[in-house]
């Protein structure tokens, strides 16, 4: 009884979803799921990545959460429309969480809609928010097995991003297992090195992403 349970919630999850994800193509929204363990930096690499934004893309933020607004408090200061979730003790967002979200977020004129899931590397892999992009964080303080230990989030993420390289001298944390892990996963996944707090290999997530959002204006992105 209780798998058919879960079943369910999963299959209704995905047709919300489905209905998130066409909401976001009629307004020509380039949507991210950004997810990641707690401390891996996403909230650290939003607020870098929206300084790179600056005069290219209009971004909107929601925030999930816990408890709190901390985070969403520091995007409220870079004057990007945020909207916190908080999921009163739940360990992932859903598509019935985004969907009520996006009703209360001002969505007119923005081209890119990045999702901070809560952060947890397990059970946010199972779903699927309506998002177009997943990207998953991976700081060099976490160690070089995770990927390996938590194959199916990275399985399902378009791109890696491996943050805080600053640190990486400080470690003994390997990147090219890292890399080869997640190329034997996800074969056409990218992979992003960088440093929020060094502003370094920034750029050139805000450049990739932009590609996307630029295709999904001429109506080329799926
Ligand atoms: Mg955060
Ligand atoms: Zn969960």
């Amino acid at each position: 009884m209780k798998i058919i349970a879960a079943k369910k919630i999963l299959k209704a999850n995905e047709e919300l979803a489905g209905k998130n994800r066409a909401r976001f193509n009629q307004a020509g929204i380039l949507t991210i799921n950004m997810v990641g363990s707690p401390g891996c930096g996403k909230t650290t690499f939003l607020e870098a990545l929206v300084a790179r934004l600056a005069g290219r893309a209009a971004p909107a933020v929601i925030e999930g959460d816990l408890a709190s607004t901390i985070d969403a408090q520091r995007i409220e200061k870079l004057g990007v429309p945020v909207v916190q979730i908080n999921t009163e003790g739940a360990c992932h967002l859903d598509a019935s969480m985004v969907a009520a979200a996006c009703d209360s977020l001002e969505l007119d004129g923005v081209d890119l809609l990045v999702i901070e899931n809560v952060g947890n590397l397990v059970c946010t892999a199972g779903f699927d928010l309506g998002e177009h992009l997943r990207i998953v964080l991976l700081s060099t303080s976490e160690g070089d097995d995770k990927v390996a230990k938590y194959p199916t989030i990275f399985q399902k993420s378009d791109a890696l991003l491996v943050t805080k390289i600053d640190l990486l001298s400080h470690g003994d944390f390997d990147v090219d297992r890292v890399a080869a892990d997640m190329k034997r996963l996800a074969p056409n996944g990218r992979i992003f090195h960088l440093s929020a707090r060094t502003g370094e290999g920034v750029q050139q997530v805000a450049d990739w992403l932009l590609g996307k959002s630029r295709r999904r204006e001429g109506g080329l992105a799926g």
